[in-house]
Parts: structure tokens; C-alpha cells; sequence
């Protein structure tokens, strides 16, 4: 193996290729590209498409450069690009010099097809949608030539000229490669390389009327920048022939160290869809707050909801790359994000269901001050200040009028508890309001319990959160579950019918008064409730989205 081989990573497929190429001499270097077409938010899917380029470049020491594949003016945007630049560097990772768009190329792409066209590879045919279709033929059968395929080069070249010009209508015709109407792979089958669309394009104006196609402009792309591995889905494992074929020949690329294309599976996460179509679609009909609604699966989403870039990294790396197509358990997600925030998230308190505990031999008009840990296993975080007092919010769920089982380690009448970072108390009575609901819960407290057990050998087994009422502050809190209620929604026609009806559940309670000016996306565990980030969208209020539980508890 080379020097510059990495070993402390698992050996995939595509690493066994690099050091192979790096060991014969093939390449000095590695370059990678990652390619977005910015006709949508980037998703989870393509985080694991990001890490492994950008990672691959990182611990080969090579490069890896982002490039906008913008061949296609219809459904492009210029929001769509400042989200992916967005995303990328949020991740952690930093493209080779200048960020690439395939537009730029559009005048050389055009010069390649001329090139073809002399080469007599290429034809301009106007068989309409339905012919094209019929003269392609089936997999079990071969299709028949165009009666294009015999025009000269010196009118294809006029029109060509003449689609350029915006002489001919959308659909016209198109310029197509001249491959082999008998292979066994249809992409191979005379494909499109260029379209006429009189659409305005955000890069480049009205400047073009003709259009590349995904499979012509790719490889050139990947050529000009002198990528070496050029990584994708598997949906693409078929069009590799073309991207050869295209590549081998054009005089300036046909050399062994061109680029090659490598397929790997694509990520698919259970209870969600990825597709970008779909994912505009919830968008677009408000069956979310946006593409950044913390539901989704969108990196702009995953974020606000509190998942940090390690922990979505973390995730890429524990599913691994392989050829082998799947759906991904959520919860490996999940137990990603919890992994980091168990070490790095401050701890804190949070009643997401409040009811009000009266403190009845606690004097009245005093607040206490107590110290907690920012986070229990690490005290080189420091100490925070929490606050006591004759009334508290505790949780709703907390407190039974009668323990149901001996199991029951909260609080209930005549049987104690301890407050967490604070004393133990025993409830003795309570107030409902007209239907019943528990509204408050009278206490006593024993003052020799601040962070020690009982004197006299009592034996005290739940321990309970709470806030201090006085200095609490009011929040609300997003409590999120699966977008669909089922596991592949994304096969259904009407995906959109699947929603999961709790997918967002709303609460208003009390945080400890040190949340006040919490970040926005930084990650807090609330003591026994679960992991939270303050809200990202500009707002004074505290809204608090929920990260994800402390435990698995999603079945
Ligand atoms: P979608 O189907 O969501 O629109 P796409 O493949 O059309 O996705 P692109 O913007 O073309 O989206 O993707 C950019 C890169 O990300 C491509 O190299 C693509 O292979 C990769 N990618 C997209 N979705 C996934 C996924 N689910 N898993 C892994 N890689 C993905
Ligand atoms: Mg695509």
C-alpha cells in the first residue's frame, strides 16, 4: 500500500479501488467530486453521498470539489445553492478551490458534440416522443435505427447550429449519440446528449436554447476537473457504459487515467421519503413548515431539530458503503445523536407537562439557591444555579394519587421522592379542577436531605425533575415522532396520505431561568425528558424542539 493509505478505516469496495489505483501508478492523487443538482434541499441521503467524498479526499490527501450539476434550467434554483453550500460546509467539510457548475462547461459540452458529430457519433433526429420510443425497442428486443442515423456531418453540424440558434421548437428534435440500436443496455441505445428548453437558466441567462443531458455533461464534467472516482448511486450502474463510451471517444479524455465511475447503494431510511420530488411536494402543499421543518429528513431539518453534524457523520459512518440496496432502521440514527449528545450536551431542567407542588412547610417568600452539575459525568463542565422554593412545577406524569405498583419510583400521596439536585419531599394532598385534572400538589419537604439520604435509614428510590415557579421560565415545546406511519411510504402513489397525525405534538411548560439565552440548535438533555435544542427560526420566545428521547422508546 502507498503512504498516503489510511488504515484506521474500514475497507470498502470503493477504498480497495483507490489504494489498487494509487498502488499501480494509475493516479498520483485522488479527486472526488460531490454533485448536486440544486433543484431541492440536500437530505440525509446526501450526507452519506458528502462524507464519502469529502471523507475519501480528506484521508487520502486528495481533493474534493462541489459542483453544481445545473444542466437542467426547469427546476433549478438559485436558493436551492445557497442551501447546499449551506449544508455542505455545516457538515464539516470544505470543497477544493472553486465551486463548480456545470453550466460553465455548457460552451465546451457544445464543442464535444461537434466533436462526436465529425466523428460521425452523433445525429440530430426529429423522430417525435412516440417513434423515439417505438424505434428503441424492448429489453427482449432489439430497436431499429433512427432514419436520422445516415445524415451527413456537414448537416449535422448546420443543425445543430441551427437548435442552438432557437431556430427549432422544444421537442422538436434532439442530438443523439450513434451507439448501437441493438445493445443490451438501453441507455446505449442512440441516447439523447442534447434538448431543446427555451427556459431561462439561473446561471446563464437566456444565453442557451439547447440543454446537455444528465449523461453527457456528467463525464465531461468529471474530466474537466480531473476527478479520478467518480462516485454514485446504483441507479446509474447501466449508464456507466455511456459515460465510458462518451469519455473513449473524445480526443482529450480517451487515456487510462480518465475518470471512472463507481456505484454504491443509496441510503433509504424507514417512516420517511427522500426523494427530492417528494420531499417538494410536502413542502409545496404545506404538509410542513418548509424544507428546514425539523420532521424531515433535509440537513437544514435534522439540524434545527438538534442533530449535530458529528452525530449525523457518526451515522454515515456506522452504515458503511456497499452495493447491497436497504432500508436503514431510524433508530441507528437516532442512537447516533444520542451517543454525542450524552457527552457533549449540558444538562438541565424542563416540566413539559406542568402541575404545581406547594411546599407547605417551606417559608414562604424565600428562594433558595442550590448547585447542580452541568453534566454529571463530567465536572470539568462546571456548576450551574438552580432555585428552590415554597412552589414548583413538577411533571404531570410525576405524580399518582395512589402509586399503581411498587415499581412506581415518583411521587404519590404519602410516599416520598427525591427532587432532583435538591430535597426529598412527600406529597400529603392535592386540588383538582372541575373535570378532575390535577391541578396542584401539597408537599412537605425534609430539610436534611440536600445531597444526602435520610438520617434515620428511610428509604428513598425515585428521584423526579422539577423547576422552581418563581424564577421558571414559560416554553414551549415541540415533541416530534415519524413524519409517516409506515415504513416505506415513499412506494405508495399517495405517500401524502400516510402522515403520521402526532407526528408534532405541542406542549407549554417551564425551563430553570439559565435557558434564557440558550443558542438556537445547541443541544441541552433535560434531565429524564430527553434531548432539546432551542428553535432556530428568529424569535424571542423560547421554543424548544426535541431532539430525540433518551432512550429507544419507539415501537
Ligand atoms: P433525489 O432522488 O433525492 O432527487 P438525486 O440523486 O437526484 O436525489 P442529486 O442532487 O443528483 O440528487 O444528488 C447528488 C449526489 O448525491 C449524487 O451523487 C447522488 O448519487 C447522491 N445521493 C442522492 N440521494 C442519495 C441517497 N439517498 N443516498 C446516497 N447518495 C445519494
Ligand atoms: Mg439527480
Amino acid at each position: 500500500m502507498s503512504d498516503n493509505t489510511p488504515i484506521e478505516k474500514p475497507i470498502n469496495f470503493i477504498r480497495h479501488q483507490l489504494n489498487d489505483d494509487l498502488d499501480s501508478g494509475l493516479h498520483k492523487s485522488i479527486q472526488t467530486r460531490f454533485p448536486p443538482e440544486p433543484n431541492g434541499y440536500l437530505h440525509i441521503g446526501h450526507a452519506k453521498s458528502i462524507c464519502l467524498n469529502f471523507g475519501l479526499a480528506q484521508d487520502y490527501k486528495g481533493k474534493c470539489n462541489l459542483r453544481f450539476d445545473d444542466t437542467n434550467p426547469a427546476k433549478e434554483d438559485a436558493e436551492f445553492v445557497e442551501s447546499i453550500k449551506n449544508d455542505v460546509e455545516w457538515l464539516g467539510f470544505k470543497w477544493d478551490g472553486e465551486i463548480q457548475y456545470s453550466s460553465n462547461y455548457f460552451l465546451k459540452f457544445y464543442e464535444y458534440a461537434i466533436e462526436l458529430i465529425n466523428k460521425e457519433l452523433a445525429y440530430v433526429c426529429f423522430l417525435n416522443a412516440e417513434e423515439t420510443r417505438e424505434y428503441r425497442g424492448t429489453l427482449k428486443q432489439a430497436g431499429k435505427d433512427s432514419p436520422y442515423r445516415q445524415t451527413s456531418v456537414k448537416e449535422n453540424l448546420d443543425l445543430l447550429a441551427k437548435m442552438k440558434e432557437g431556430k427549432f421548437s422544444e421537442g422538436e428534435c434532439v442530438l443523439r449519440a450513434k451507439i448501437d440500436m441493438a445493445s443490451p443496455f438501453m441507455c446505449m441505445r442512440d441516447p439523447a446528449l442534447y434538448r431543446i428548453r427555451f427556459e431561462k437558466h439561473h446561471q446563464t441567462g437566456n444565453e442557451w436554447r439547447i440543454y446537455p443531458m444528465y449523461d453527457f455533461a456528467h463525464c465531461i464534467s468529471d474530466a474537466i476537473e480531473g476527478v479520478t472516482h467518480s462516485l454514485c448511486t446504483l441507479e446509474f450502474q447501466n449508464n456507466r457504459h455511456l459515460y465510458d463510451w462518451i469519455l473513449e471517444h473524445l480526443d482529450g479524455f480517451n487515456k487510462p487515467n480518465r475518470p471512472h465511475q463507481y456505484e454504491f447503494s443509496r441510503l433509504n431510511l424507514e417512516y420517511t421519503v427522500m426523494s427530492k420530488r417528494k420531499l417538494q411536494q410536502l413542502v409545496e402543499d404545506e404538509l410542513v413548515s418548509g424544507w428546514n421543518d425539523p420532521r424531515l429528513p433535509t440537513l437544514s431539518g435534522l439540524r434545527r431539530r438538534g442533530y449535530t453534524a458529528a452525530s449525523i457523520r457518526d451515522f454515515v459512518e456506522r452504515i458503511g458503503i456497499s452495493k447491497v440496496d436497504s432500508m436503514t432502521d431510524m433508530k441507528i440514527l437516532e442512537d447516533a445523536v444520542r451517543d454525542d449528545l450524552n457527552v457533549v450536551a449540558p444538562r438541565t431542567m424542563g416540566v413539559i407537562d406542568p402541575i404545581r407542588v406547594i411546599i407547605e412547610n417551606y417559608p414562604e417568600n424565600q428562594v433558595e439557591t442550590l448547585q447542580a452539575p452541568i453534566h454529571p459525568q463530567n465536572e470539568a463542565m462546571g456548576k450551574r444555579d438552580i432555585f428552590f422554593s415554597r412552589e414548583l412545577y413538577i411533571d404531570k406524569a410525576d405524580f399518582a394519587e395512589i402509586a399503581p405498583n411498587k415499581k412506581f419510583k415518583r411521587l404519590a400521596i404519602d410516599k416520598e421522592v427525591r427532587l432532583r439536585n435538591a430535597y426529598v419531599i412527600n406529597a400529603t394532598s392535592f386540588d383538582t379542577d372541575f373535570d378532575g385534572n390535577i391541578t396542584t400538589v401539597y408537599a412537605t419537604y425534609d430539610p436534611d436531605t440536600l445531597g444526602k439520604n435520610p438520617t434515620d435509614g428511610r428509604k428513598v428510590k425515585g428521584v423526579i425533575h422539577f423547576v422552581e415557579a418563581s424564577k421558571a421560565l414559560k416554553a414551549e415545546f415541540r415533541l416530534y415522532d415519524r413524519l409517516f406511519t409506515l415504513e416505506n411510504p415513499g412506494k405508495n402513489d399517495h405517500f401524502e396520505q400516510l402522515l403520521n397525525p402526532n407526528s408534532l405534538v405541542v406542549t407549554y411548560g417551564f425551563v430553570e431561568p439559565g435557558m434564557k439565552d440558550t443558542t438556537p440548535e445547541m443541544a441541552y438533555q433535560f434531565e429524564r425528558e430527553g434531548y432539546f435544542c432551542r428553535d432556530n427560526q428568529a424569535s424571542d420566545d423560547l421554543i424548544f424542539n426535541k431532539t430525540v428521547s433518551l432512550r429507544d422508546t419507539w415501537k
